[in-house]
């Protein structure tokens, strides 16, 4: 039989860690268990909850990391995920971690930490950041005022981080100071969290283990789940019913709603605290990111760096990415060749040669390009320019009816809408969400950038100056037309459906720290990844599928007659040329009769006069599954058609083919940036706003502003004969 103490020593040990955004939760987190973790550089990026095991003197500690939080209040989904974790999974140990260089605001959280009652260990990080400012700490002092152990870290060099792991060990194993503080917030509104708390305990009402303290403090706050957790526990309606007359009587007393009193007083408790223990320099210096700032938030210069960064991420893009790329596409093309003499002319040969080769090699091939565009945004999010780029977007935002926050999930759908939709949780208005959700997908996301390089590529050769790419600009200019569009959008919905005050609100500008190698790399590689990965199952699959819908049914050939519909000038060609246009109206007619022919024959009406043909319409339904598909499609169906032969690259099938123009490509560009999101960021939208009404809205109002913008566009070209 096992004693007592040798079953508490077998037993895991929880411990979370919690705080500020941008605190160092990921970087600890990542030192502790040694897992690749996405280190963010602003609120939301850190959502769900992360988990991970590992020992420490032969105990198991399971660590998790929760997503960043400035409050316990409910206004976001970060500060009720990190609360009802806390209350309802009980962790033994809490790791709040604090931004030393900004204690005053991160410890906000902590004495909300220490009033929901568990065993809160206060970790100190950035301490190299706060000792450069000149500040000096008692953390002695600091961990007798606040009752609970303090420990000093720098996480980025994982200093402090055994020192860590042996107090949180021994904070869980009873042996750390146990000493609770209670903030006190004034005679008149303890009386009534007295009041409050005795009728909770009378009724019986507290359940799920948060004390009744907090609660009734919580109640006092008029905190919608607390009093919705409430209103469900015997006696709820009359404990509602006293806490409303307890927050009139505060707001009576000190003309000013109880809930700002409240947090009034925690601030006023922690300015005490600062005035015992932190001694700041006499002259505050300017620090590094103050220089930086100056220049780079400048009022006028702001706006024109910012797009002038855009401008040179994406030309680089294009620039460096493009020899690596052919290089890619050459590969693949051998490879095509190789299983066409292989499997010749078969069907089976077909589907390999046309459907996977054809189809995912030329995703594959993009890689360079995205390698490098992750790297551009890993390096712009690590640095944190990115948060600077939102607060410069700020007073642009404003005038559009939104707040810079709303921009956030914008840079954030340069990598993927997915992750963007879900990152606009941060916003705690709804409207402000709700559109935001509906314009985040006009950004360009990762894997539209193919269909934009293959497009540029093939119709905006030549430099400009002798040295800028033409097609690199063209890539840069479409990307800046979603940002674009979306701010419009953002202006039109606000006005008309979503109208409503705005919510003011401070925006965040953490540090500037100098991104690390290693950090920058993982977070490169796993978008990579991600890119590979879908390349490899869900293009995959989509390809196979797109390349089966082009292919069957077979066509006999019985019901049109090619060499009839050959012009008379083309019959009078060369015999061999008479035979290529046979071979390319034959294959057009094989499309025509397939599925997918048939059915971008019965939408044709809508599509031509867009400039659209069948392979072109058929090319963008298949990207509603997934937008690397456009180009797949495209491939399968140069490839099937054989317009100049399967060696030849998509890129120059595509120039080769005349209903293609750089009008068309311009529109078809406009097409992939504005229409449907693919099913992917439409279902995420279903589920963030937990109906189908706004997936429907956002499907219905895409397809309108693409047809409208692209008929726009396209007409005037021809007018102005710009070809197509
Ligand atoms: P989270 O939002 O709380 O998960 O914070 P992260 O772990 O993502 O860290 C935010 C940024 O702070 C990253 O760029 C880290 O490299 C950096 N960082 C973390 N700990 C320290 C530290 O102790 N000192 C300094 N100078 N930077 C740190
Ligand atoms: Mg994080």
């Amino acid at each position: 039989m096992q004693t007592a103490e040798q079953k508490n020593k077998t037993e895991e040990i929880t411990i979370a860690l919690a705080g500020n955004p941008n605190s160092g939760k990921t970087t600890v987190f990542n030192n502790l268990t040694g897992a690749r973790q996405h280190v963010g550089n602003w609120p939301g990026v850190t959502v769900e909850k992360k988990e991970a095991v590992l020992t420490h003197e032969g105990r198991q500690l399971r660590v998790v990391d929760l997503p960043g939080a400035y409050s316990l209040s409910a206004y976001s989904a970060e500060e009720v995920v990190t609360r009802n974790y806390i209350v309802g999974d009980r962790p033994q140990v809490v790791i709040d971690v604090v931004d030393a260089s900004n204690l005053e605001r991160n410890l906000y959280l902590t004495i909300q930490l220490i009033e929901l009652g568990g065993n809160v260990l206060l970790l100190l990080n950035m301490t190299d950041v706060s000792e450069s400012m000149g500040q000096k700490l008692n953390v002695k002092l600091l961990s007798e005022l606040l009752g609970i152990p303090v420990v000093s870290a720098v996480a980025r060099t994982k200093k402090g981080m055994d020192e860590l792991l042996d107090a949180a060990l021994r904070f869980a194993e009873g042996g750390a100071p146990a000493k609770k503080i209670k903030i006190s917030y004034g005679r008149e509104i303890e009386e009534e969290i007295e009041k409050i708390e005795a009728s909770i305990v009378k009724r019986g009402a507290a359940r799920g283990g948060a004390p009744v303290r907090w609660l009734a403090v919580k109640l006092l706050e008029n905190d919608k789940e607390a009093v919705r957790a409430l209103s469900e526990a015997p006696g709820g309606a009359v404990l509602a019913a006293e806490a409303a007359r307890s927050r009139a009587h505060i707001a009576a007393i000190f003309r000013e709603d109880a809930e700002s009193v409240i947090a009034g007083q925690r601030y006023g408790f922690i300015a005490g605290l600062m005035k015992e223990t932190l001694t700041r320099p006499v002259v505050e210096l300017p620090t590094a990111t103050d220089r930086i700032d100056r220049i780079l938030v400048n009022r006028a210069l702001g706006l024109p760096i910012f797009a002038l960064f855009m401008f040179l991420t994406f030309t680089l893009v294009f620039m460096l990415g493009d020899p690596p790329m052919r290089w890619l596409g050459f590969m693949f093309g051998r490879l095509g060749e190789y299983f066409s003499a292989l499997l010749g002319g078969t069907l089976f040969g077909s589907l390999v040669v046309d459907g996977v080769i054809g189809g995912v090699g030329g995703v594959v091939a993009f890689l360079p390009n995205i390698i490098l565009l992750f790297l551009a945004i890993a390096i712009l999010e690590d640095s944190g320019y990115m948060a600077r780029a939102a607060f410069i977007m700020d007073r642009v935002m404003h005038v559009m009816g939104l707040h810079g926050k709303s921009f956030i999930p914008m840079l954030v759908g340069m990598g993927c809408s997915v992750p963007a939709v879900m990152s606009t949780r941060m916003l705690e208005n709804r409207k402000d969400r709700l559109v935001t959700i509906l314009i985040v997908p006009l950004v360009s996301c990762g894997a539209r950038l193919p269909v934009y390089i293959l497009l540029a590529g093939a119709f905006f050769p030549g430099h400009l100056m002798g040295w800028l790419s033409a097609a690199g600009l063209a890539v840069f200019a479409i990307y800046a037309t979603g940002i674009l569009i979306a701010v419009v959008m953002a202006r039109v919905l606000r006005s008309t459906l979503f109208r409503g005050p705005e919510t003011p609100f401070v925006m965040e500008l953490p540090p500037y720290r100098t991104p690390s190698v290693k950090s920058i790399l993982i977070h490169t590689w796993e978008r990579a990844w991600m890119y590979l990965r879908k390349a490899g199952t869900v293009v995959l699959a989509l390809t196979v599928l797109m390349w089966f819908a082009m292919t069957f049914p077979v066509y006999q050939g019985g019901k049109y007659n090619t060499v009839q519909r050959l012009s008379a000038a083309q019959r009078a060609g060369s015999a061999q040329a008479v035979t290529a246009q046979i071979e390319k109206q034959a294959a057009a007619e094989k499309l025509e009769y397939s599925f997918a022919g048939r059915f971008a024959g019965f939408i044709e009406p809508v599509m031509k006069p867009i400039g659209f043909n069948r392979r072109t319409t058929i090319a963008v339904i298949s990207g509603l599954a997934a937008k690397e598909v456009i180009v797949t499609t495209l491939g399968t169906a140069y490839s099937l058609g054989g317009a100049g032969g399967r060696n030849e690259s998509l890129r120059d099938a595509i120039r080769g083919d005349s209903s293609f123009s750089p009008l068309f490509a311009v529109v078809l560009m406009l097409f992939t940036l504005t229409s449907v999101p693919c099913a992917a960021t439409i279902f995420i939208i279903k589920k963030e706003t937990n109906s189908w009404k706004w997936p429907l809205f956002s499907v219905v109002y895409h397809s309108a502003l693409a047809w409208v913008l692209c008929f726009v566009v396209y007409t005037a070209g021809r007018a102005l004969g710009l070809g197509g």
